[in-house]
């Protein structure tokens, strides 16, 4: 899939060197390339087609299908089972470039990539991998993640939607909500409570291909950002599915949740850090040409200061992120690292986007210029995959141990 990659950056043309992440340098070639290929693939694919999503609340299948093609959909992914064989370094450097672009495709690879292969990769027989990894390893077909509901987001060891055992099949009962890539999945991995007495730990995971019987969707949610990705609730009225389609066994759902979500903040930390990233591209680019009082606003030491404390945010929460897949990559403790890098790239991209509009003025208001729609963007970052106050809380707790307490 490496060598896909390497194809396809040869094929895209002389890199643009405009910007560079200084800490890449100190990284394999293997991070560089594919941090160039990700880059030069959502200036061309993604950039300039992301207004249109956004404004059209447009899902970008071909630009998928393409990422698909990189192996960026699958970047953590055993090349065996059909993905690039990278590593979680890797994944969160692609993400962040291809948020950069267009922060709806980022949302959209990322839930492919942890939040639905992570677990069937991880936790899946061969027979699951074979039937629900490789054929949503190339951009074709993706797959989603069910756990919130609409009694329960934050609290997700209440899950209410029932799986009945029974005999040769589960019966699914209940809704789901919020799901991302809801449309367009051709599977799921749905949490339901096998034993309600037991609490979280009656909560089991199972995989729904879909479409099926007995599984269907709600609206399409009219989002803040994000708009090119959709959004729905699943609702499960007897819905059947084989007994061999849980995930692990029965009762290790909330623990696949939890594990999974761990995961999922690295890519959603690289999400928020390319919205953040194209809100400071804006501001400088920005910044640098518009003149008052006689001189680019770049000059102004207010406008230095603002950018300064941009740029500051990014590169902390980037070295945060980098180093919470670092851990991970190198099968160490990560839970409080992930949360950290999640809350301080959400809170980046929100500061960032929101002081990018000020640097624009009333060009920062309007739909012309991008740092509006990053704006609306990054809002989602501090509240999908664990809320800003639920990422302090798994910190606390963490550090809380670590005092033995
Ligand atoms: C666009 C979008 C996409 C999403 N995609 C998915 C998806 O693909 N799959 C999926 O399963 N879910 C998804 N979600 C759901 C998302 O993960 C939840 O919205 C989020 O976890 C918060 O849950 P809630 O909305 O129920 O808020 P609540 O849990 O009701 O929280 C409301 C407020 O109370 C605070 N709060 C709650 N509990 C505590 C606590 N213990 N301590 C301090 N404060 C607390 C929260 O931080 C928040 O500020 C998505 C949501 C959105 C909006």
């Amino acid at each position: 899939m490496l060598r896909l990659i390497s194809k396809s950056l040869a094929s895209l043309g002389p890199a643009s060197n405009k910007r560079f992440i200084a800490s890449l340098s100190a990284l394999p070639d293997t991070y560089q390339m594919l941090y160039q290929t990700c880059r030069d693939f959502a200036e061309q694919e993604l950039k300039p087609h992301a207004a249109k999503f956004d404004r059209e609340h447009l899902y970008p299948e071909d630009a998928i299908k393409k990422m698909g093609e990189l192996g960026l959909m699958a970047i953590a992914t055993p090349e065996d089972l059909g993905g690039s064989g990278l590593d979680y370094l890797a994944y969160a450097i692609a993400l962040e470039e291809i948020s950069r672009g267009c922060a709806s495709a980022g949302v959209i690879m990322s839930v492919n990539n942890s939040l639905y292969l992570g677990p069937v990769v991880y936790f899946g027989t061969d027979k699951q991998k074979e039937e629900f990894v490789t054929p949503f390893c190339m951009g074709e077909k993706v797959g989603c993640f069910a756990l919130s509901e609409p009694g329960n987001g934050s609290d997700a060891g209440a899950a209410s939607t029932t799986a009945k055992d029974a005999d040769d099949k589960w019966i699914i009962n209940g809704t789901k909500c919020w799901i991302t890539n809801g449309y367009e999945s051709r599977a799921s991995v749905v949490f339901a409570t096998t034993d309600k007495s037991l609490k979280h730990k009656g909560i089991s995971a199972f995989i729904v291909p879909k479409p099926i019987k007995g599984l269907e969707l709600g609206k399409k949610e009219d989002k803040l950002g994000i708009r090119g990705s959709s959004t729905c609730s699943l609702m499960f009225e007897d819905c059947s599915i084989p007994k061999e389609n849980i995930l692990g066994t029965p009762g290790m759902g909330f623990k696949i949740a939890m594990m999974t979500l761990d995961a999922g903040r690295i890519g959603i930390a690289a999400q928020a850090l390319g919205i953040a990233q194209a809100s400071l591209d804006v501001a400088v680019d920005y910044a640098s040409k518009r003149i008052a009082f006689g001189k680019p606003i770049l000059k102004l030491q207010a406008i230095q200061n603002k950018i300064a404390d941009i740029a500051l945010r990014i590169e902390s929460a980037r070295l945060l992120t980098w180093r919470a897949a670092w851990l991970k990559d190198n099968k160490k403790p990560f839970t409080k690292e992930a949360a950290m890098a999640k809350l301080a790239a959400s809170e980046a991209a929100t500061f960032a986007s929101h002081q990018c509009i000020q640097v624009l003025g009333g060009m920062g208001y309007v739909s012309d210029m991008p740092a509006e729609r990053h704006y609306r963007d990054a809002r989602i970052t501090e509240i999908y995959e664990g809320t800003s106050e639920i990422q302090r809380l798994v910190i606390g707790l963490q550090v809380a141990k670590e005092y033995g307490l």
